[in-house]
């Protein structure tokens, strides 16, 4: 961030949402109530430490229940604070109604720095944390279901699952209480590459938008698009891997100790490889170094992708970024006056609440999972292979003709679990992006994207509250 100014990052949620509600006809209570957090549930619980007691700083908030039960990650930061907690619950909620997954909003975090700690610590701190979730009846397959965040992943949702099971013996659905566990555990294939995916997916059909980009003066499509991507976390590391799988060249990656650049592109894969072995992204074989983080968000290019934390774009270096296509994979990484400075130069902000929301979408198929309990494809994979053979053998007599071994095979593939994740998700991506450039070009005093993505989160949220016949 280049100015220092506090920001509450709660009421920028709430300054974007006030933006987009003067576009919707709701009345002044269902907006109130649409953006009200309904439950914020702070705790302190002490942890040993080596020879000390730590007392622990924790959150969960339920932002909505128009829908149930609630979603939302767990992170481990110690940027934590009930601010930074409600503001992503918020955002959880809106996410979940554009991508219409069937959640209401919720987050939690735990103010800790993990690289800290050992791993048995970590242990000790979740499972505590998840004892308290459950004392408060704050988690459960049909009341509030965590996932992985910043700082948190398959490990931790492991740990959160057999703490809550312990706690519910012969619960036959507490698989579903958590969600982004490891797959052994009732996890889904595809969770971990999801929100990444999903960014892409977003991109991409935005950039399939010919109107969208002859008005960016950019061709269509990803190939040889030039992207920067902030980040090399999970989200980070694989949305660099489908845009450099779909053609485009990832010009320089970011992480908090500095840069690194090659114009002919990076491979995330031997980027993530050094830096695990020399413990720095800089001084990369295939790469320039660039001192600063902030020296990657200014470079010229197509597509600026951060993809770590909140508010790193601000009114201090928004101007300065030259960036056509600004792709939020991280939650609030820009403040609302860099907002207005991108409305103003004619960069397009793809919004986090709808470009992240791959996780939240494959949670949700996991969820359905557990509460189905067989895995996707296990009875129709083989029956499809048998049909497909078979049509193919039919087409094969028919006409005389042989179609080649490798064509074969692609054309038998019944789908597996990690297909039919992974489709559900390109689906729910393309879908979600054309509702929201619908209700942008309906109303041509829609500022901008973010706006459009409110608006249509409003919409569902509010039909939601008023159907429940809450306000008649
Ligand atoms: N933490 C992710 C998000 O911010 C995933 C949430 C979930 O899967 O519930 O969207």
């Amino acid at each position: 961030m280049s100015e220092s100014i506090e920001y509450s990052f709660f009421e920028s949620v709430i300054k974007s949402f006030d933006k987009a509600a003067k576009f919707t006809k709701w009345d002044i209570g269902i907006l109130e109530q649409i953006k009200a957090c309904n439950s914020v549930y702070r705790m302190k619980f002490p942890v040993r430490i080596g020879d000390n007691i730590e007392v622990i700083e924790a959150y969960r908030v339920q932002h909505s229940h128009h829908k149930t039960p609630c979603k939302g990650g767990i992170r481990f930061s110690m940027a934590v604070n009930q601010d930074e907690v409600m503001a992503l619950a918020a955002l959880m909620t809106y996410k979940c109604a554009i991508v219409n997954v069937p959640f209401g909003g919720a987050k939690g975090g735990i103010k800790i720095d993990p690289k800290k700690y050992t791993s048995f610590e970590l242990e000790k701190i979740t499972r505590r944390y998840t004892s308290e979730l459950v004392k408060k009846n704050f988690i459960g397959p049909g009341i509030d279901v965590p996932a992985p965040d910043y700082g948190t992943g398959a490990r931790e949702m492991a740990w959160i699952l057999d703490t809550y099971v312990a706690m519910h013996p012969g619960e036959v659905d507490s698989a579903g209480c958590v969600t982004g566990k490891p797959v052994s555990q009732g996890g889904v294939r595809g969770r971990t590459e999801a929100t990444g995916m999903g960014v892409f997916f977003g991109i991409r059909e935005v950039c399939s938008m010919a109107v969208v980009m002859q008005k960016l003066d950019l061709t269509t499509g990803i190939k040889d698009k030039t992207v920067v991507v902030q980040g090399l976390g999970n989200v980070g590391y694989h949305t660099a891997k489908y845009f450099r799988e779909g053609g485009a060249k990832v010009i320089a990656i970011a992480e908090w100790e500095g840069a690194i650049y090659n114009a002919d592109g990076l491979n995330e894969e031997e980027v993530f490889q050094h830096r695990t072995a020399s413990g720095t992204i800089l001084n990369f074989p295939g790469g320039t170094n660039l001192k600063l983080t902030t020296d990657a968000l200014e470079l010229e290019c197509d597509i600026l992708i951060p993809a770590a934390l909140e508010n790193v774009i601000d009114g201090g270096n928004a101007p300065r970024i030259k960036a056509k296509i600004i792709g939020e994979a991280a939650n609030g990484p820009l403040t609302p006056e860099a907002d207005e400075v991108f409305a103003t130069k004619g960069t397009l902000v793809i919004p986090d609440m709808y470009l992240n929301a791959g996780g939240v979408t494959v949670s949700y198929f996991e969820w359905l999972k557990n509460l189905s309990h067989v895995r996707y494809g296990r009875m129709e994979k083989r029956f499809t292979e048998n049909m497909n053979k078979h049509i193919l053998g039919q087409i094969e007599e028919l006409t005389g003709k042989e179609v080649s071994e490798g064509e074969k095979l692609f054309i038998e593939h019944g789908a597996d679990e990690v297909d039919l994740v992974h489709s559900g998700l390109e689906e729910t991506m393309i879908t979600a992006t054309r509702e929201i450039m619908d209700i942008w070009r309906s109303n041509p005093d829609i500022p901008d994207m973010r706006t459009a993505a409110y608006v249509c989160a409003i919409n569902k949220v509010g039909t939601s509250y008023a159907e429940l016949g809450i306000f008649p």
